[in-house]
């Protein structure tokens, strides 16, 4: 089998930068999505346009690549489990069962606190009937949430008391739940790491996260002075995490910092992640690259930031700036932000724009913090 010739689950955006950063390897990528001509797909030298459990296509898939990775939080585990056990594949990353433990927030959950990490107090919610014989009383205000497929803050409901409870998981379509009380945040950190096969880690510097309605809007790494002890702290939960799991890949934790200084486990990604877009400009080998050196076999590279740096998401509402219908979304005109110094743009190639649908991420990297803050403002401002 042709080793310069990575395979990745997904088409999105994440799909994307990785399939940018297995080219820059001299690698070929073979994209496997059940959307057409994908953010990713389009720009792969294969596109493999199937559901993810299409057994048939998932052997072509295997025909073309023996090393695999995904972009996408959701796909099947059966998926990868299937993957991994056809002869030819040499590896297929992160596995089955590091995966099925993150997809769902009830098993995340017991997991994290098995760890005897920190995090939020909640209960998990699995019919009707827990309703009636669960106290959830010390849980308000709290968040209802789906324990699968929720992401970007749907498939959340914040509660205040029985009564909303009530209406809330039947909004959610009593579907597996967990109701997690609402914390006072001081910020949501998040780290994401790369573990290889033989359990070599790089941890990422860490980012402070900023969210609007429920979407990360801004990640900024470098501008704050966190101390050894939080620094150390943050990496060993990462650590603690991957290593724990057995897992092999890019992943990302999730951290809420409180208040009182207690850190707490939100969630984690078994993928490179939005708030490590920092790191394709900042570092000298970024989340993209360390997942494509993973699959590679090559060694993990130097995480160390170079500048302080601000990642800004580009959400379809910019479209809608200066479009007087909601059916015509009209592109931003770029000339005033790429003209700003430490500037750059990334956009995904999506077809079409839509209010809260990533489309793209502007990073701005600076020597001086000062400026860094300063150019974000502008360009926040001139996407408002
Ligand atoms: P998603 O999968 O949508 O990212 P999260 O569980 O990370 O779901 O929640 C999205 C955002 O909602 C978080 O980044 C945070 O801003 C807020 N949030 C979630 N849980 C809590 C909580 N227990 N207390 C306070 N804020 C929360
Ligand atoms: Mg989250």
């Amino acid at each position: 089998m042709n080793v310069k010739r990575l395979g990745i689950l997904g088409g999105g955006q994440l799909g994307r930068m990785f399939t940018q950063a297995a080219h820059r390897l001299g690698y070929e990528v073979v994209v496997f999505s059940p959307e057409l001509e994908s953010p990713a797909g389009s720009i792969a030298e294969y596109e493999i346009f199937a559901p993810y459990d299409d057994k048939e296509s998932l052997e072509n898939f295997a025909t073309l690549t023996s090393n695999i990775s995904t972009e996408f939080e959701n796909v099947p585990s059966e998926t990868l489990k299937f993957l991994s056990n056809i002869e030819t594949v040499d590896l297929v990353s992160p596995s089955a069962s590091a995966v099925e433990i993150v997809q769902d927030r009830i098993r995340e959950k017991s997991f994290v606190k098995s760890l005897d990490l920190g995090l939020a107090p909640y209960v998990a919610l699995k019919s009707p009937e827990d309703l009636e014989t669960i106290d959830f009383s010390n849980l308000f205000p709290g968040i209802l949430k789906i324990a699968s497929l929720g992401y970007d803050g749907k498939g959340q409901i914040q509660v205040t008391n029985m009564d909303e409870l009530k209406k809330a998981y039947e909004q959610l379509g009593h579907k597996p739940c967990v109701l997690e009380k609402k914390l006072n945040l001081k910020m949501e950190l998040s780290i994401v790491l790369a573990r290889n096969k033989y359990g070599d880690i790089k941890t990422f510097p860490i980012s402070v996260n900023t969210h609007k309605n429920g979407i990360l809007h801004m990640s900024e790494v470098g501008l704050h002075s966190f101390s050894d002890s939080i620094k150390e702290e943050v990496g060993g939960i990462a650590t603690e995490i991957a290593k724990k799991l057995n897992y092999v890949g890019v992943l990302c934790v999730e951290l809420f910092w409180l208040e009182d200084g207690s850190i707490y486990v939100n969630e984690i990604a078994p993928r490179p992640h939005n708030s490590g877009h920092f790191s394709i400009e900042a570092c000298t080998c970024s989340q993209f690259e360390q997942q494509a050196r993973i699959l590679a076999d090559l060694p993990l590279g130097d995480t160390q930031l170079i500048q302080p740096v601000i990642m800004l998401n580009l959400l379809g509402d910019a479209w809608f700036l200066e479009s007087a219908d909601e059916s015509y979304p009209i592109e931003p005109s770029w000339a005033e932000i790429l003209t700003l110094p430490g500037v750059n743009l990334h956009l995904y190639g999506k077809k079409e724009a839509r209010r809260g649908r990533k489309m793209g991420h502007v990073t701005i990297m600076l020597k001086d913090s000062h400026k860094v803050r300063e150019t974000a403002k502008k360009v926040a401002e001139i996407l408002k």
